[in-house]
């Protein structure tokens, strides 16, 4: 590589997953000067693991979702830091608010109902003009009039179907299911094989250790390849990307300035969408600005509760909450009533004393504006309104409030019914924005085989993060993905066109 390549300037904002995995990329490629511009005061953005009860928890991602062309699971196999979470999210009980507990021949025919109807989506959505929420409600009540689910109560069945919505929202990320469109929903691409991998006793941290190279040195502070190459707690506040330089110059909320040759925007779609008119200037151009407004971008969140020893039998894996109309009454339009939006509680790999909750949409974020101990309260109340069970004190607890930090504004982006009005999609939020020049001269060859220069589209701010992956948005595969994509059109704009051997991991 000629030395003006590798000393371009690269700054990328944010080192989440994207950042971290684009910085890591950009160094195999041989690009020397790359800086990453981080806002909190450390590493891995939506991965988040702290110490907690006996080991570790995640506040943020917690999964490898599926193995066959997931770049998290080629990297973490290697090493076999992954193993099956196992059948807590299929075995847990079904509760109703007056501690009723489903019979397993009602729950188990309830649940292959919402089972059965993941596979045949996939089949009809495809055709489907309308909102997720119709479908799935149109499925589940035509699936349950068959004689088969005759004896079912069909009260049992809507209180069982408005908790599974709240699951489903929370695999979207979405307020409800009619905001969530049933034909994008079919854009993301569920990976083969086992979705709930976990990371042992180690946590999806892990992933930034494998990245960075990081985790023979096992200081948590280690930024291995990264040492020296990123700036903590540094808000970029403006990406001015109208220079006469074609060179892009960056303010920071401490008041210092850089100019970069190449900047690469990881942050969040939520922070996108609350920042991007004060961000960037000039203004975005209209596609993108589109993009931003139409791809959707939700909160989920989740509540840790650790207690002194387990309470619930070897076998049991947790329960989700079936709520009584008549004792919804009890909650709503009370202080509790957020606690509605709780769907369940299930028990956590390596962590024998602990329950993790997920709460979804307004009341999630509303959640985040309440002090922990009333959070606990509140958590304590759904256990000893729900269980027959005796329920100690708790010892400690931890909730995330992924809304409320303005370093992230929510948890996760999906394809609402707006992404369908505008038109708008991922490709759209990748598309870099570019200035005319001549093209790079390639590396590596000599004077007389260079062909004459021509003009080109130089990319000078590029965008990666999960929400702009096609078809793996949502999740830490897609947000890798996407760095590597942004790495790689630079280095297919200077003709590095093949990574190094090295860069196999
Ligand atoms: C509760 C929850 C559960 C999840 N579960 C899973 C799961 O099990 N499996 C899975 O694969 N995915 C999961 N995800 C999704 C996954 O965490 C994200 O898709 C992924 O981590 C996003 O990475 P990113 O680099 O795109 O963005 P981020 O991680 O958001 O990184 C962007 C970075 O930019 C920084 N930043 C923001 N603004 C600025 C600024 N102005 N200047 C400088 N820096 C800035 C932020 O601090 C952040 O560190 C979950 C997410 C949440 C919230």
């Amino acid at each position: 590589m000629s030395k003006s390549h590798r000393d371009h300037k690269i700054v990328i904002i944010g080192a989440g997953a994207s950042g971290v995995a684009c910085a890591t990329k950009l160094l195999e490629y041989g690009f020397q000067n790359v800086l990453i511009v981080e806002a909190e005061s450390r590493l891995g953005g939506r991965i988040h693991t702290i110490p907690f009860g006996e080991n570790v928890i995640d506040l943020g991602a917690q999964w490898c979702h599926g193995e066959q062309d997931n770049i998290v699971y080629e990297l973490a196999s290697q090493h076999d830091l992954l193993e099956s979470t196992g059948p807590v999210y299929e075995n847990y009980q079904c509760v109703r608010s007056n501690r009723e507990v489903l019979p397993d021949n009602v729950a188990s025919r309830l649940k292959a109902i919402v089972g059965d109807s993941l596979v045949t989506r996939q089949l009809e959505l495809q055709h489907c003009s309308g909102s997720l929420g119709s479908y799935l409600s149109s499925k589940f009540y035509e699936m349950l009039r068959r004689p088969e689910n005759a004896d079912i109560d069909p009260v049992v069945a809507g209180e069982f179907f408005d908790n599974y919505q709240k699951f489903e929202n929370s695999v979207e990320a979405s307020d409800t299911l009619e905001e969530v469109s049933g034909r994008g929903y079919l854009d993301y691409w569920e990976c083969e094989g086992d979705i709930l991998l976990n990371w042992k006793d180690k946590g999806f941290v892990e992933l930034l250790r494998l990245l960075t190279r990081s985790r023979e040195l096992q200081t948590s502070s280690d930024l291995g390849i990264l040492e020296q190459r990123v700036l903590f707690n540094r808000r970029v506040t403006k990406i001015n990307w109208n220079r006469n330089d074609a060179r892009v110059e960056l303010q920071l909320n401490n008041g210092e300035s850089c100019v970069a040759d190449h900047v690469i925007v990881t942050v969040s779609l939520g922070v996108l969408k609350e920042q991007h008119l004060q961000l960037f200037e000039p203004q975005l151009p209209v596609a993108k600005q589109r993009a931003i407004q139409g791809l959707a971008f939700g909160t989920v969140n989740k509540l840790f509760v650790e207690f002194p020893a387990a309470f619930w039998p070897e076998d049991w894996t947790g329960f989700t909450l079936l709520w009584r109309q008549q004792d919804l009454a009890d909650i709503r339009n009370t202080p509790l009533a957020w606690l509605e939006d709780v769907f369940g509680f299930y028990r956590v790999s390596y962590q024998p004393r602990v329950l993790a909750g997920w709460i979804i949409n307004a009341n999630g974020r509303h959640m985040e504006s309440l002090q922990p101990a009333e959070v606990l309260a509140g958590c304590m109340y759904l256990f000893r309104r729900f269980l027959h069970w005796h329920i100690p004190e708790p010892l400690g607890f931890r909730s995330s409030a992924w809304y409320t930090n303005p370093y992230f504004r929510g948890s996760y982006s999906f394809r609402s019914m707006d992404t369908e009005r505008l038109g708008t999609g991922a490709s759209d939020l990748a598309q870099p924005l570019t200035v005319v020049a001549m093209t790079p001269p390639s590396p590596g060859r000599s004077k007389m085989l260079v062909p004459p220069q021509s003009r080109c589209d130089k990319p000078i701010v590029q965008f990666a993060g999960e929400a702009s992956s096609e078809h793996y948005y949502s999740t830490v595969h897609g947000a890798v993905e996407a760095g590597w994509r942004e790495a790689k059109r630079l280095a297919d704009f200077y003709g590095l066109s093949v990574a190094p051997a090295k860069s196999q991991l």
